[in-house]
């Protein structure tokens, strides 16, 4: 099962407010991370199939999905951990924020705020700590 570690960070607007916020990060064992590799090896070696019977687009798409599935089964492999979202008061709005966040994402970054589409910056806290319960 995947878990979930929570890590301190700084939430910046522009004008060089800052507030307290918290990251979610999802974390994979040894276990899950193999078997989403394989997931991913699978879908890409079944579209791989399926475009077998597409005239013409097969001689590119079943090559390119049979060379997918296994580069990004190692990559989706090598994602021990990967970033859910961040939490925290807005410094620009001060309402409550949860900015959901792409797994390629890391910090620093630019993002808007959740409630009221303020720009704000997402930093990594000198001081913060990960832990496996939210602080
Ligand atoms: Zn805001």
């Amino acid at each position: 099962m995947s878990t979930t570690r929570y890590r301190t960070i700084r939430i910046k607007n522009a004008d060089n407010n800052t507030t307290t916020g918290q990251l979610h990060i999802t974390h994979y064992s040894q276990s899950e991370r193999t078997s989403r590799a394989l997931k991913m090896l699978a879908l890409m070696w079944l579209l791989a199939i399926i475009t077998v019977f597409i005239p013409l687009a097969h001689f590119v798409l079943v090559p390119a999905f049979l060379i997918a599935g296994p580069v990004i089964a190692y990559k989706r492999y090598q994602m021990e951990e990967h970033p859910s979202n961040a939490d925290g008061e807005c410094p620009t709005c001060k309402q409550p924020s949860s900015i959901q966040l792409e797994p390629s994402d890391t910090l620093p970054m630019w993002t808007y705020c959740s409630a009221n589409n303020d720009p704000v910056q997402l930093l990594d806290d000198p001081q913060g700590t990960t832990n496996t319960t939210p602080a």
